[in-house]
């Protein structure tokens, strides 16, 4: 599979430093909590198991980097059935 996005040739498989990089630039203009580490832990198990998560790292459903949306308190699972 390619690294790039079909749609933009974007790269679409990140490292670790640069999602927490985003995190921090995502922060940076919507500041707001982050959740519990056990509680982002937990969310990012479920979505290591999931099938609608491309490259490693993006939800299918809405193209969030699930390292990121999972470590956002009030964040949800989009999928029509939310799995955390
Ligand atoms: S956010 Fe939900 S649908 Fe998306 S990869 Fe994680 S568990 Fe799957």
């Amino acid at each position: 599979m390619s690294a790039g996005c079909p749609g933009c040739g974007a790269q679409v498989r990140l490292p670790a430093r640069e999602v927490e990089r985003l995190l921090q630039q995502y922060l940076a203009t919507h500041p707001g909590p982050l959740a519990a580490p056990l509680v982002a832990q937990s969310r990012l198990a479920i979505c290591a198991a999931c099938e609608q998560r491309l490259y490693g790292t993006t939800c299918r459903h809405c193209g969030c980097l699930v390292e990121i949306r999972a470590r956002l308190q009030d964040q949800r699972c989009p999928a029509p059935q939310p799995r955390w």
